[in-house]
């Protein structure tokens, strides 16, 4: 079988936009024979993902990211099936994921870099291991746990940024479920607002693209914002910190608004917002999934409990084809997911 990879192929302009031939698909060519410690894989599927627009940056702006090298293979999360192991821990048709998967249909990993994973968790559903019951799942699970003070029976009012995406969708619906009575959704369409209300149980939604974001908050939050998870930053976090309450706490999850600027990660906030959050005593900690490495394993069973229950609802946006890597990310950052975008790469 031939094996192919996409590599980087140039990056975007200081302060650009990136676009899908930012990536080049090339053949691929797998070692002949495994190494001690290696396990080669099948890609079934891979994620793409907004920090992945600081690693095409020559300097990623933050510590914990390298940049991706030119000509060099991409990497990012990925999952697939175990075809041969020289490795104690895995064996042939084992499920594996891992954070560092390159954007290969076969692929030679270090045994240390791939994670081993019960299909059972996710109803034999593999693209959720790199959503729900992945990363952005506990990213939302997390960010409301450890940063959003959400408690139960306090008549909470949670409002989410970027909130048909992959994080944003589940963090409305965790915040609701660990005890928020109302939950409000900014995202970029009416479909996605739809979907936020229909479908997932949100309150209310506002499309920032085509509506008054600060009257509509006023609306539909008469008594307030008091937990804000903040995807996206900018004028629309802005716009929300604008409308907390005396106390209130921001999950500073991301700033993608930000990402194709030239600017420091988290970017400078206005002196008004600044203004705001010490005047009312309002909490803005970073949150970096990465940094509660301990609870993950808990963190993962929780959430694929509420996925099989039914209690949390899963939204994916798949396009199929490893030559499709850069649409796909290019469309993520542009809105063209609703929920987790993926990318399948073999069935
Ligand atoms: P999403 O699935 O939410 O996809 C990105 C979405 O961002 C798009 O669908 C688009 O939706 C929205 N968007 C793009 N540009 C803008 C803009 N200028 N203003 C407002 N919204 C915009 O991605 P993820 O769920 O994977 O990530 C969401 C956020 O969480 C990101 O900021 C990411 O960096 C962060 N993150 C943080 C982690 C952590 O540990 N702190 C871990 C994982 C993610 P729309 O149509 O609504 O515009």
């Amino acid at each position: 079988m031939l094996d192919y990879q996409v590599v980087l192929n140039s990056r975007p302009r200081k302060n650009g936009e990136p676009v899908p031939e930012n990536f080049r698909v090339e053949e691929a060519c797998l070692p002949a024979d495994l190494n001690p410690g290696h396990v080669q894989v099948r890609t079934l599927y891979l994620s793409v993902d907004p920090y992945m627009r600081c690693r095409m940056n020559e300097d990623t702006g933050t510590d914990y990211l390298s940049p991706w090298q030119l000509s060099e293979v991409v990497e990012g999360g990925g999952v697939g099936i175990v075809e041969d192991s020289r490795h104690d821990s895995f064996t042939e048709g084992d499920t594996v994921a891992s954070f560092s998967w390159p954007w290969q249909t076969q692929a030679v990993l270090e045994g240390k870099l791939l994670q081993k994973l019960d299909p059972q968790l996710v109803d034999g559903r593999h693209s959720y291991f790199l959503g729900a019951v992945g990363m952005p799942g506990l990213t939302a699970l997390l960010g409301v746990r450890e940063k959003g003070h959400v408690t139960p029976g306090a008549n909470q009012t949670m409002v989410v940024s970027g909130a048909a995406g992959a994080c944003g969708s589940l963090a409305g619906q965790i915040g609701r479920l660990d005890g928020c009575s109302k939950v409000v959704g900014i995202c970029g369409s009416d479909e996605k607002c739809h979907v936020l209300v229909s479908d997932l149980g949100f309150n209310s939604a506002i499309n920032y693209k085509r509506q008054d974001v600060a009257a509509r908050l006023r609306e539909s939050c008469p008594t307030g914002v008091d937990v804000y998870f903040d995807n996206v930053g900018g004028s629309i976090s802005d716009t929300v910190i604008a409308q907390m309450t005396e106390g209130g706490h921001v999950i500073l999850c991301g700033q993608i608004s930000q990402y194709n600027k030239d600017v420091p990660y988290p970017p400078p906030l206005p002196a008004s917002t600044q203004e705001v959050l010490h005047t009312k005593h309002i909490t803005r900690e970073r949150f970096t999934v990465l940094n509660y490495t301990e609870k993950h394993e808990a963190g993962l069973l929780q959430l694929s409990q509420w996925v099989r229950e039914g209690k949390l609802k899963v939204l994916e946006t798949v396009v199929k084809g490893l030559d499709n890597m850069g649409v796909a990310f290019h469309s993520m950052m542009k809105g063209g997911n609703v929920g987790k975008q993926i990318v399948q790469v073999s069935e």
